[in-house]
């Protein structure tokens, strides 16, 4: 068998994603190798599909145990025979496996890392080794760096494993590296002369939009609204937050569930679970919600509140549109996020200079008004090529959302000028009121509607003036200063451009345009496609059929099939289970299985 015939026969895919063909080919010739792609890439496929093409066993070590059962689940589903085995099984289930494993019923074989190079590894691995074991698969394999986000001890055992399994060739995957953890994984894993492989990191399906924090429910509400019924996740930065956020939405009938570090096992696995079978689909979570979120139908992800890197901010966004779908990631910041996490790293003693750097280009995304696409490639070393004219056409600033203020440099000065005269000793607040001319108690107490920057910004409103503010932080010609009450301060630059309109060439700010909400919504390239000659209402029975099946066998709704093939389906609407073949994500197994029940559906009542 071929790699393209595994394809079409156990995934229903004809063609290749990049660079998954050089991946796999690597595979199948026996040398080391390290793919970086993003998030939804394809990875998966580059070690499952040679799996089926090379013979012997070829052993995948992932890190979550759940993330390890979906992937199994769907694997037998498409009829490839595959299994796991980790602490979490019973013993009966264990015994079933290494039977398995001594019968040879098995081409792809799921452990976790300590099973395969901690501690009572070795009757596992005698196991293994009698098997001709054809590679070794790492998955999520920055979790061997410290570089990377998500530091795992278990994943340093893995370098012996060059001299147990000496016959298999080693191969890495990963969604975020940057060059300094690939250095690591190579090193750590010592891999011989690999091929690396790093793809583009753009995701263009995902649409960015960035917010500077203005009354943040409200800011909530509008992208709850643009995806009524569809599937998304909150970041919240603190545990409090999420608590107050998910009970929020769901009195309002839009039923979430937290997840969080502070609940307990059973809460957790329970909320998690919830969202994975589609019994609920908005999560608010801290970080700890997210490796192993495999549901590919993520339509939105929200921050409220910045993350401290943007390795972060990629990861956690990424989630959204795994499936290749539109989707759309917002990030709503403050300078006050970056201010509690520099005041959390100092107090975790994790406050160094690179982790210092991180965050000021984390602050510096957050306040740039750019494409988001090229600045984040830029960021993980990329050149972005925007696909036409109008740039990325799928961020706010690419969409035209935001507006640019004709004469920026007045704009600033007229800020900076107010920080000065309320003596540097005031928040965003209250300067915000006295620029407004809000004679608010607390400004007239102090003499400031007085002031001769009183009343200068009359016109704009509070969200409008605390994002300049925020912009100009994040330019660097403001400063905050102070734990608990932070005021605004001059930096030398800000006190430069008060003394000298010309200190800073091409300034630009910006604003968010008022919604018309007349006008019919933005919608990013990738959304206009996807939904191209689709059948909407087909496309949502459909989702219904996936739903019922998963639910009989016990199953996450993805693991049956995804959006994107459901959606393929409403377009193209097969008649014929030959037809039905022809859909993307259909093989055969998956064809002869629950065909009937969506070409049923299809045909539509008799
Ligand atoms: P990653 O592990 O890189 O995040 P996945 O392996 O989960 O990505 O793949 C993301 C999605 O893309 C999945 O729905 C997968 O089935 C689909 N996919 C992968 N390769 C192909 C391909 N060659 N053609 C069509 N769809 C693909
Ligand atoms: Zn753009």
């Amino acid at each position: 068998m071929t790699l393209i015939e595994a394809l079409a026969r156990y995934w229903g895919y004809t063609s290749f994603r990049p660079l998954q063909r050089e991946a796999m080919e690597a595979v199948l010739s026996g040398r080391d190798s390290l793919l970086v792609l993003p998030t939804g890439g394809g990875k998966s496929l580059c070690f499952q599909a040679p799996a089926m093409v090379k013979p012997g066993l070829a052993i995948v070590v992932s890190p979550l145990i759940s993330l390890m059962k979906d992937q199994v689940d769907t694997l037998v589903g498409n009829g490839v025979p595959a299994a796991l085995y980790n602490s979490a099984q019973t013993g009966e289930e264990k015994a079933s496996v290494a039977a398995g494993l001594r019968e040879g019923r098995y081409r792809l074989l799921y452990v976790s890392p300590e099973r395969l190079a901690g501690e009572g590894s070795d009757g596992f691995l005698s196991l293994v080794a009698a098997r001709s074991v054809s590679f070794v698969a790492v998955d999520e394999a920055h979790c061997i760096s410290h570089w990377g986000h998500d530091f795992r001890p278990e994943y340093r055992q893995l370098g012996r494993l060059r001299q147990v399994l000496a016959g298999a060739s080693l191969h890495a995957y990963t969604a975020t590296a940057t060059a300094r953890v690939r250095r690591d994984i190579v090193e750590q894993l010592a891999l011989d002369r690999p091929l690396e492989l790093v793809g583009s990191f753009d995701r263009p399906n995902l649409l960015y939009r960035v917010l500077p924090r203005g009354v943040l429910k409200q800011q909530l509400l509008d992208v709850l609204g643009r995806h009524r019924g569809e599937a998304g996740i909150v970041y919240c930065t603190s545990r409090r937050e999420v608590d107050a956020l998910a009970a929020w939405l769901t009195s309002l009938g839009t039923p979430a569930l937290p997840y969080h570090a502070g609940l307990s096992d059973v809460e957790r696995h329970r909320n998690q679970d919830a969202f994975l079978s589609e019994r609920i689909d908005i999560v608010v979570a801290t970080v700890a919600f997210g490796m192993g979120i495999d549901r590919s139908d993520v339509r939105f992800v929200v921050h409220a509140g910045s993350p401290r890197s943007l390795e972060h901010y990629q990861q956690e966004s990424g989630r959204a549109g795994r499936d290749g779908l539109e989707a759309e990631c917002v990030l709503i910041a403050s300078s006050a996020d970056f201010m509690k996490w520099r005041l959390m790293l100092e107090q975790s003693g994790e406050l160094t200079e690179a982790t210092v750097a991180m965050l000021r280009q984390m602050e510096r995304y957050a306040t740039a008004v750019g494409c988001r696409h090229r600045h984040l490639a830029g960021h993980f070393g990329d050149e972005y090529q925007a696909p036409g004219a109008s740039g990325c056409a799928a961020c706010d600033v690419c969409l035209g959302e935001l507006e640019t203020p004709a004469e920026p440099v007045v704009l600033a000065r007229k800020i900076l000028s107010c920080v000065a005269r309320v003596g540097q000793r005031f928040g965003a607040a209250h300067v915000t009121s006295v620029l407004r001319g809000h004679a608010s108690e607390q400004v007239v107490a102090r003499g400031h509607d007085a002031l001769s920057t009183f009343g200068l910004l009359t016109t704009s409103s509070v969200a409008e003036v605390r994002g300049y503010i925020e912009q100009l932080i994040g330019l660097g010609l403001l400063r905050q200063a102070g734990d608990q009450y932070p005021v605004l301060a001059l930096t030398a630059g800000g006190l430069a451009l008060l003394k000298d309109e010309r200190a800073c060439p091409g300034l630009t700010l910006a604003r968010q345009r008022t919604p018309d909400t007349s006008a019919p919504r933005t919608r990013s390239r990738a959304e206009a496609e996807s939904w191209e000659g689709v059948d909407h209402t087909l496309f949502e029975r459909l989702r219904a059929v996936r739903l019922a099946i998963a639910r009989a066998r016990g199953v996450p709704p993805y693991v049956i099939f995804h959006d994107a093939t459901l959606r393929e389906m409403a377009r193209r609407r097969p008649a014929s289970l030959g037809e039905l073949l022809e859909v993307r994500g259909v093989g055969t197994r998956k064809a002869q299985d629950l065909g009937e029940a969506f070409l049923a559906e299809i045909r539509g009542p008799a």
